[in-house]
């Protein structure tokens, strides 16, 4: 190897000359662009025809066996399937051609977009350049050639020195030190592995600038050609990934650690040794550092040079990413994800005494060993997500553990236990995009105010392990009248230092500190409660059980196990903002329904065919909610003065459906397109909706009849929202529909329709719609039904039920979902001409539809709606996240209309305002991303490219805003 070539000027050539170039080397007539290089000079050739090629000019500084070796390099990807830009031999038929001595070549233009510019990277993304790197060494791992064998500074095994040299550049003494320092620390981190570091052909700049990606059906850019191979040497094998994986940091830069996914993607098919796994965060770092060192000398000597100029920020964003956490952590999260051991776990460690048994409250007497001469009961806390304890949000409460704490000091116990590895609860925040520090690497004791203690620190047997204990000075825990604080963690001798702080860890980081530190458990003679993160071991096992219709969100989906107002939480203690269970509509875990369920289910719960006081009550408050004009018989329609309760609102539609039938004594039912209306035989009967059956207009039952669904945005006819024509045209195709079903012997029996088109996602029926079509409904002969299931019961906010905002009564309604806040309940409301009907089909009754348990918990639901004042907040928290939406609409054009009111919402997003063309592999995209800030949001409508928002109705202000300030982040960085 010759020495490294540090700072090379590029050759001057210019735009003119590279035509010229064209013409005497290529015979082609082309303008020149020049595109960026650091030290060579590249330009993109278009002829008349439109025909594009790059032309390349090396620096001198570069050999024809470099280039014959790299030609062999483009072949070996051509033949493992990697695209390539080919060059493109000159008349003569040679690959390099010659201008004033300059080494000149031509290759073929890669189609697709530059993958650089295009912000955040999805997982899959980032796990396609991983694979990508690790093709790359698999198609080389044979290529051998002399013109490999050349020394360059890009060739990590002297990226130190290269560091070293460069640093001099960088005027800014601050920057220039801390990327000495970086590289220095990374440097000492490699060099007991450099002998063990497989060496072989390597492309050695397997960039997101060198990568042209293509889009995706799922919207996103995902790599594709690979483009400059003139970094192409032996090299570490390694350096490779290292080099692809620091160029993806300045995607996300304060989340480095999603890169790992590309490592477990390169390992999936090019297996990493154990020395190659330790190697690779300090070559992340080395790189960086290179990058940044060499871009200053690269202004100081080629001031002119804009391309270097421009990617400094995003270089200084990769070091700065680089160097986020302390190199050890990121090891040691490498070598977790690849099943790598590290220290061997637990070595050393000699517990004192067996195990606890598993009563997880009180246990003997366990930590003699630590407090000789702690005297009294032990209780271990639970502060965990599924804690009973942190019921109500009491776990967002400051001072909860403390409190817990002295409750079970109050009732006796000498000392309460705190356990190592419990993701905390108590310590999860809320509205936050960044998941919290839950997860604590040490035992906390708590012990009663007292005498001061000895606290002896226990013995580990040699080994890598030792016992660090905070609280306690010189041996002693003091005297205090106030409960006393004791930290014990277990350590790796390689531990970084935040270990010494006992920290709480985030969970991403729980894989390094969870091999890091040890459970204390083992040696104060407590049983262990360790948790790691389960949720893709719980995902197998549900996909074992469960049949494939069976839905599921995300992709790879977050195990929720609790829930408190709008708030979802995982089994990490990382909080959610649910933005779509319009079910919980007092929000999850409400105290209200709890007490009702707890106290009703001890005293009774038998069938609606005993007398009991519950029912009337219910129906009666039910009743109660209806407008008065709906309580009042008129010329058309009885007095809505009955219930029927049943259990969901798949039951509710397919009752009403029958009553219709019944109190017609005829079959014939109008359903709309596009709809949702449940599962069962008769409701799925008018579930017309083929994003949730394909086949749903091909195989309805003969006594269905579809009217086309008013949709002003998308439908047959469309316009502005107040005019009235829309809705009469609809109205009349409902009527021509109506005469031909009459002319044909199909009587109709009941229209049905949601009085807001929620399946689309909160599209407002057009105005005079719903008034002319039920009047001709009504004409018929037929009967009205409204399914309020999802935006009835207070939702949409000016008003309780949808179908008032169309200025309407219906014959029958049905209700559901938010009824039992999650506990089952379905109704049917309707007049008693209509109810009775039933008696001529034999008689109806559900075993657990009206129970008195659920009828006192929809009693605690009405309740709590009313004293929470949900459905005021409902409007006035909805107008603020429409406005919101509305805002984000002006700058970001997928925003096409915003939909619904109160807090049933949707934001349609379409590639194209004008022609509205669906955005729903965006929204799928986006939906995963958000999720990744801290919000659920799903996506709804036939073309399933609406994100619905329908959270429970006690939605704060605060998660509002926080949910349009991350839609916009998204929007603005990418999914
Ligand atoms: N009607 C409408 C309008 C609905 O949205 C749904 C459920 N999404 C149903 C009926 C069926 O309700 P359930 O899932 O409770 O059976």
């Amino acid at each position: 190897m010759t020495n490294p070539q540090p700072g090379l000027v590029r050759p001057t050539v210019t735009e003119r000359d590279a035509e010229q170039i064209a013409r005497s080397c290529y015979g082609i007539d082309a303008t020149a662009q020049e595109l960026g290089s650091n030290q060579d000079r590249n330009f993109l050739l278009i002829e008349s025809t439109g025909a594009r090629s790059v032309l390349r000019i090396d620096h001198p500084v570069f050999e024809d066996a470099s280039r014959d070796a790299q030609h062999l390099a483009l072949d070996a990807y051509a033949d493992a399937g990697i695209p390539v830009a080919r060059v493109l031999a000159g008349p003569d038929g040679a690959l390099t051609q010659r201008w004033q001595g300059l080494a000149v070549r031509r290759s073929e233009f890669a189609a697709g977009e530059p993958m650089l510019d295009c912000g955040y990277l999805a997982p899959t993304v980032i796990e396609e350049f991983g694979a990508l790197a690790a093709a790359s060494v698999n198609a080389l791992a044979t290529l051998s050639h002399p013109g490999l064998d050349r020394a360059h500074m890009w060739d990590m095994r002297v990226a130190h020195d290269q560091v070293v040299a460069l640093a001099s550049s960088i005027t800014d003494a601050h920057l220039r030190r801390y990327v000495l320092d970086a590289a220095s620390e990374a440097n000492d981190l490699l060099e007991p592995l450099r002998q063990a570091l497989p060496v072989q052909a390597i492309h050695g700049d397997l960039t997101d600038d060198n990568v042209m990606g293509v889009r995706g059906e799922d919207s996103r850019l995902h790599p594709a050609t690979v483009l400059d191979f003139g970094d192409l040497s032996y090299g570490w094998r390694i350096a490779e990934l290292a080099v692809t994986i620091s160029s993806l940091l300045h995607h996300e830069p304060d989340r480095p650690l999603r890169v790992i996914r590309a490592v477990e993607a390169f390992h999936r098919q090019r297996s990493l040794e154990i020395a190659e796994a330790r190697a690779l965060w300090p070559l992340v770092v080395l790189r960086s550092a290179l990058l940044v060192a060499s871009a200053h000398r690269q202004l100081e000597i080629d001031r002119e040079n804009a391309y270097a100029e421009s990617r400094l920020a995003g270089e200084r964003a990769m070091l700065e990413a680089a160097t986020a956490h302390p190199p050890a952590e990121v090891i040691e999260l490498v070598l977790a994800a690849l099943g790598f051991q590290g220290v061997p776990h637990g070595a050393g460690l000699k517990p004192v005494a067996p195990p606890a048994p598993m009563d997880r409250s009180i246990q003997a007497p366990p930590l003699r060993s630590l407090i000789p001469d702690l005297d009294g009961g032990i209780v271990t806390l639970d502060p965990g997500v599924e804690s009973a304890a942190l019921h109500s949000g009491f776990w967002l409460e400051d001072d909860a553990e403390d409190r817990l704490a002295a409750a079970a000091l109050a009732d006796g116990a000498a000392a309460v236990v705190i356990p190592y590895g419990v993701f905390r609860l108590t310590r999860a925040e809320i509205d936050t995009a960044d998941a919290a520090r839950t997860w604590p690497s040490f035992t906390e004791l708590v012990v009663a105010p007292g005498p001061a203690l000895r606290v002896s620190i226990p013995e580990l047997q040699p080994g890598p392990w030792r016992v660090a204990i905070d609280g306690a000075s010189n041996g002693v825990l003091e005297e205090s009248d106030a409960p006393r604080r004791l930290r014990i963690a277990i350590l790796r001798a390689d531990a970084p230092p935040g270990a010494e702080q006992f920290c709480f860890v985030q969970p991403d980081l729980v894989p390094a500190w969870g091999r890091f530190t040890h459970d204390p458990a083992a040696i104060l003679g407590l049983e262990s409660l360790t948790q790691h993160d389960a949720s893709q071991d719980e995902l197998l096992r549900r996909e074992r059980i469960f049949a494939s219709a069976q839905e599921r969100y995300y992709e790879r989906p977050m195990q929720i196990e609790r829930g408190w107002r709008h708030h979802l939480i995982d089994t990490t203690a990382r909080s959610y903002v649910d933005m779509v269970n319009n079910v919980t509509a007092l929000g999850h875990g409400h105290p209200g329904v709890a007490d009702a369920v707890n106290r009703q289910i001890r005293i009774l719960n038998t069938n609606s065919r005993f007398l009991y006081r519950e029912l009337a009550e219910y129906s009666e408050r039910l009743l109660a909610l209806l407008p008065d004009e709906a309580r009042e018989p008129d010329a058309e329609r009885g007095a809505l003065d009955t219930v029927l309760l049943v259990n969901s609102g798949s039951e509710a539609v397919d009752l009403a459906l029958r009553l219709a039938q019944a109190a017609t004594g005829r079959k014939t039912v109008i359903a709309l397109r596009e709809a949702y209306h449940g599962w069962t035989m008769a409701s799925d009967a008018v579930t017309t909706s083929a994003y949730d059956n394909p086949f749903a207009l091909e195989n309805r039952p003969e006594w269905i009849h579809i009217a086309d669904v008013p949709n002003r945005f998308r439908g047959t006819y469309r316009g502005d929202a107040e005019e009235a024509s829309i809705g009469r045209r609809y109205a009349e195709d409902l009527g021509a529909d109506l005469e031909r079903l009459a002319g044909s012997g199909r009587e109709v029996a009941g229209f049905i329709c949601e009085s807001v088109l929620g399946n689309a996602g909160g599209v407002l029926l057009p105005a005079g719609y719903l008034v002319d079509a039920y009047r001709r409904v009504r004409d018929a002969g037929g009967l009205c039904i409204a399914d309020e299931v999802q935006v009835g019961f207070g939702r949409l906010g000016t008003s309780f039920w949808g179908f008032e905002q169309a200025g309407v009564i219906p014959d029958i309604i049905t209700i559901a979902k938010p009824m039992g806040n999650g506990f089952p309940i379905g109704g049917v409301i309707t007049s008693k001409r209509v109810a009775d009907a039933l008696a001529t089909q034999g008689q109806f009754f559900a075993s657990t539809g009206g129970n008195p348990l659920s009828c006192r918990v929809g009693l605690a639901v009405l309740d709590a709606m009313e004293a929470e004042g949900l459905q005021q907040n409902a409007r006035d928290v909805g107008a603020r996240l429409k406005a919101g939406f509305e805002r984000l609409a002006d700058r970001h054009p997928i925003i096409g209309p915003v939909h619904g009111e109160g807090l049933y919402l949707g934001i349609e997003l379409v590639r194209d305002r004008t022609t509205m063309e669906p955005a729903a592999a965006e929204a799928a995209a986006i939906c995963e991303r958000l999720r990744e800030l801290g919000v659920i949001v799903l996506t709804t409508s036939e073309r399933s490219n609406v994100l619905k928002i329908k959270p429970p109705l006690c939605l704060t202000s605060a998660s509002a805003d926080f949910v349009v300030r991350q839609l916009d982040r998204v929007l603005t960085e990418g999914w």
